[in-house]
């Protein structure tokens, strides 16, 4: 770690992704960060890049927002019982990735079911990722799992105490459409943002969700609309892009098939502003540290996505559908970035036309709230150029 986040200059930068859609490449070559937060964006010779904490020179490569997964599954700190593994945000980290949102906390062995317990776990896992952050990554946690039985006051009470995020719809005991609206509507009127389970069960004793439940439930995101791990059929899939306005949300641990048909239908529809992307990880698949960064390769070589497009489905979609202050490159909002370049020896003749191949770019540097936390990836195939600290 490098610097207090008090005053952080990245000059040289060779190219600027916004994570904004509608403008997703900037004209700019230096980034300046105070108190943690962009102050400024332009170029270098326009900006007072003097008295700074630290100074990087980023020597031609890429800057980005920092990536968001909108679908993990934490327990505690850095470790998960569900694979049995150390670091594994650590791990992700190295990958791009400065923010998580948890879809439940589900992989907690004896996890509580008990309503009482079930809101004692969602409080208590909020608290212990604010309190401590893994490698400094911003994970959004404690997403109680409702089940049969919780009444409006249940949501008021998580709400009172700073629960923001609801687990997976469809986890728990309640599965129905009625039911699910019902505790969704309550969970909206108390602030709290609502996902749900889409497609086959994931793992035994979790069930099937199907188009007229998610349909029902009308949650604010379309939890894993590619399955996470078994997809609906095609024609359900099409028919909850069209039907709703919500995030459709796509995963590494879920159909590829069927993520590209969703996202070839929300480009059908002129709605990729609603695609988001995670990696439902630690799950049976396992802990995938460079799950985003795969997702954005794939879906821009194989569904024919602009790179810097298939960015903002990682990182300023997700900032707009889940009210975010990270993954836009925007003054006022937290400096969080990944700089990253083409790997060695990967085909194309830019980091954009590499991604576009199918190729992962190489990690140099992450920075979160306007601190450096790690420097070359261990994870990505090693970048061409990296960035460096020049002076601290
Ligand atoms: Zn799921």
């Amino acid at each position: 770690m490098q610097g207090t986040g008090d005053r952080l200059v990245i000059r040289n930068i060779g190219l600027m992704l916004s994570g904004m859609m509608e403008q997703p490449i900037l004209d700019a070559d230096c980034v300046i960060a105070e108190g943690g937060r962009i102050a400024k964006i332009g170029r270098a010779d326009e900006v007072d890049t003097g008295e700074s904490d630290v100074v990087v020179d980023a020597r031609g490569v890429t800057l980005a927002p920092g990536l968001i997964d909108s679908h993990v599954h934490p327990v505690v700190g850095d470790y998960t019982p569900r694979q049995q593994q150390l670091h594994w945000i650590d791990s992700t980290l190295n990958g791009g990735v400065t923010t998580m949102i948890s879809a439940g906390e589900v992989h907690m062995p004896g996890r509580p079911k008990d309503i009482v317990g079930l809101k004692a776990m969602a409080i208590a896992a909020q608290r212990w990722y604010e309190n401590a952050r893994p490698s400094g990554v911003k994970v959004l946690a404690g997403a109680p799992v409702i089940e049969h039985g919780m009444e409006e006051q249940d949501f008021k009470d998580l709400a009172d105490a700073g629960v923001t995020l609801m687990g997976e719809v469809g986890l728990g005991s309640v599965k129905d459409g009625p039911t699910a609206r019902k505790m969704v509507d309550w969970a909206r009127k108390y602030g709290i943002q609502s996902t749900i389970h889409t497609g086959g069960p994931s793992i035994p004793g979790s069930g099937l969700i199907d188009k007229d439940v998610v349909l029902e439930a009308a949650t604010d995101v379309v939890g894993h609309i590619n399955g996470g791990h078994s997809a609906l059929p095609d024609d359900q899939i099409v028919c909850i892009c069209e039907s709703c306005r919500t995030g459709l949300e796509i995963v590494h641990n879920g159909n590829e098939r069927a993520a590209l048909l969703t996202l070839n239908t929300a480009r059908e529809l002129k709605q990729l502003d609603r695609v988001i992307l995670g990696t439902d990880g630690p799950a049976g698949s396992g802990v995938q540290p460079l799950g985003i960064l795969r997702m954005i390769a794939m879906l821009s070589s194989l569904g024919n996505l602009a790179a810097e497009s298939a960015v903002c489905l990682a990182t300023g979609n997700t900032a707009r559908m889940r009210d975010l202050d990270v993954g836009i490159l925007e003054e006022g909002r937290a400096a969080d970035f990944v700089l990253m370049d083409q790997a060695q020896h990967a085909p194309g003749k830019t980091i954009l036309e590499s991604i576009e191949l199918g190729n992962l770019p190489g990690v140099g540097m992450t920075v979160i709230d306007g601190v450096v936390r790690t420097g070359r990836s261990r994870n990505t195939p090693p970048a061409q150029r990296l960035p460096g600290i020049v002076s601290v």
